[in-house]
């Protein structure tokens, strides 16, 4: 199979396979006993691991279950920790952070957007100028991979004390990201996309003002996330970050070649295509529209020829929806609905590129006949 969807989840590393392993037969990090004390210092080891490679204090590294778990920590939580009922969300950002804003507008809070450009990237700073509860922002976009103006948002919010949630579940393993230079209040990360296993979130989260606790029944994790923490999964998360931020700069050149051989291809040989994804920007994206087809046809007569990838818009039952990224970047109908991400990862050759050129201007073309019947 050639895997061109890194972006929706990447293959667990070999490192962390290993710390994983190693780490399963840990107990309750919290018991009071040599086993116990066992556990705990896995846990610590992992967390200090972390903390060292996202620039902050171990105590601000809260291990959750997914980053859509972190999201909805932070927002909810920033949120209960306000007085304010004004929270400020740019319009493509990933639905594990649109959907909590649409739970917060239904609960009395004013959802103020943020709005984005031509490339889904944001364009306009000034309603960070009027205090809120809370902003937000993804630091690079998932379907398109465009890298956000973050270090802006932070300091333009912290000049009218706004706290800033930065959705990271993309970039992180990707980018350098230092915690406390980004001025970020908390900062979301998902394990599987860097190579940790899945099932494993981060959550970086300053002492204050510190999201107030959404769950209740423990007091593990500062009572942020209680519940008992998953010690293998935390030293697997931090075995895959240690590898991907050893060999980022490598990987970022080799992949940023690879996806504009792929890109270079593309315009070369196939005709009505818009490429969406504008630089700056991570450099494992790839998104295409490829008009008058369907992404959803498209995924299916890939999948047949042994190439995985997709559309990257949130989905419902397997089914996609036009993109709410294509529509706030002012894609019509048509480009919204040929759009097809290649997302590159650490396991990407140049083979697969070349498998993939190889197969793609037919597959095109049948996907465009199937569209006109
Ligand atoms: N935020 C962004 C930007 C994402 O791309 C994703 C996953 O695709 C998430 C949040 C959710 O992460 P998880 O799959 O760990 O719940």
């Amino acid at each position: 199979m050639t895997y061109l969807d890194h972006a929706a989840t990447t293959p667990m590393r070999q490192s962390a396979i290993d710390a994983w392993v190693e780490a399963s037969g840990a107990l309750n990090p919290n018991g009071q006993y040599a086993a116990g004390r066992q556990a705990r210092s896995v846990l610590d080891s992992a967390r200090e691991t972390v903390a060292e490679l996202l620039g902050c204090e171990p105590i601000e590294v809260i291990f959750t279950a997914s980053g859509t778990e972190s999201d909805n920590i932070a927002l909810q939580g920033l949120y209960a920790a306000s007085e304010s009922n004004r929270i400020i969300v740019p319009a493509a950002e990933h639905s594990a952070v649109r959907d909590v804003a649409g739970m917060l507008a239904g609960r009395g809070a004013q959802v103020v957007d943020l709005p984005v450009d031509g490339a889904a990237r944001v364009c306009d700073l000034s309603p960070l100028d009027t205090p809120a509860a809370l902003a937000t922002c993804m630091y690079a976009n998932n379907e398109v991979g465009s890298i956000q103006p973050i270090a802006e948002i932070t300091q333009r919010a912290a000049a009218v004390g706004t706290p800033v949630h930065v959705d990271a579940v993309q970039a992180v393993g990707k980018l350098p990201i230092n915690f406390h230079e980004l001025q970020a209040t908390t900062l979301a990360a998902s394990a599987h996309k860097f190579g940790g296993p899945r099932g494993t979130g981060l959550l970086l989260a300053q002492r204050t003002p510190a999201p107030k606790p959404v769950y209740f029944g423990g007091g593990q994790e500062r009572g942020i996330r209680p519940g008992t923490v998953n010690v293998a999964g935390a030293a697997g998360l931090a075995a895959a970050l240690q590898e991907s931020l050893r060999e980022h700069e490598r990987e970022a050149a080799r992949l940023a070649r690879l996806r504009d051989k792929l890109r270079t291809f593309i315009t070369a040989h196939i005709d009505d295509v818009v490429v969406n994804t504008t630089e700056p920007a991570l450099p494992t994206h790839l998104h295409v529209s490829f008009l008058g087809t369907d992404g959803d046809s498209l995924i299916m007569l890939l999948d047949r020829a042994g190439v995985a990838v997709s559309t990257g818009s949130a989905c419902a039952a397997g089914v996609n929806r036009v993109s709410h990224v294509l529509e706030a970047m002012g894609a019509d109908n048509v480009r919204a609905r040929g759009a097809l991400r290649f997302s590159l990862g650490y396991t990407t050759t140049e083979d697969d590129i070349d498998a993939v050129c190889q197969q793609l201007p037919e597959i095109i073309e049948t996907a465009r006949k199937v569209s006109e019947l």
